[in-house]
């Protein structure tokens, strides 16, 4: 299998932490939408969403979806990138899509651990705990819908990274 692997899921789910372990064990190369979106724009998502709104981000990252998209690479993906069915065609039709899952409680408390590696603002401007219930309700059945694999996000890296190998070793679920 050369196909890319998309990391799907909100954020804190571990999606670079967990994605570029699983490039390296793979040997794939890793590559973050954000990240790229950097690099090659010079803005970052709060610059983007200051400048041109969510919307504008949004169109971006499915540009640069597209463009980063190729075989023998991990792609670590935003939280909101499943919002569009646009994107979620695209992912499920080009790669194997893996959905990071954790309770909203477990991601408030690392972006509460760790809140400048995490460089995305705010949606809502609520507590992050609240936040993060909106945006699990709103987006579950969405992420669920791109996966071709759930995989419990909630265990150490190296174990949660031993569960997609496992799920990539069986045959496509759907
Ligand atoms: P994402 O890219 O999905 O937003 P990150 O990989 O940046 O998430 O992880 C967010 C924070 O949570 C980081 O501080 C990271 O070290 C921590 N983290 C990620 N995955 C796990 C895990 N499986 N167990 C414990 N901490 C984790
Ligand atoms: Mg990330």
């Amino acid at each position: 299998m050369t196909q890319p692997i998309f990391m799907v899921g909100a954020r804190g789910a571990g999606k670079t932490t967990v994605g570029s372990e699983l490039a390296k064990v793979l040997g794939y190369k890793f590559v973050d939408t954000d990240l790229h979106l950097l690099r090659t724009s010079g803005l970052s998502v709060a610059d983007i969403v200051e400048r041109e709104g969510w919307e504008g981000f949004r169109r971006r990252e499915t540009e640069t979806l597209k463009a980063i998209c190729s075989p023998l690479t991990v792609i670590a993906t935003g939280g909101g990138v499943v919002l569009a069915q646009e994107n979620r065609d695209f992912m499920r039709e080009a790669g194997t899509v893996i959905y990071l899952r954790s309770p909203a409680s477990t991601l408030a408390n690392r972006l509460e651990d760790a809140p400048l590696e995490d460089q995305r603002p705010t949606l809502t401007g609520k507590p992050i705990t609240e936040e993060m219930t909106e945006v699990l309700n709103e987006r579950e059945a969405l992420y669920q819908q791109a996966a071709h694999h759930v995989v419990d996000g909630t265990q150490d890296p190296a174990d949660v990274v031993n569960a997609i190998m496992d799920a990539l070793a069986l045959p496509m679920a759907r």
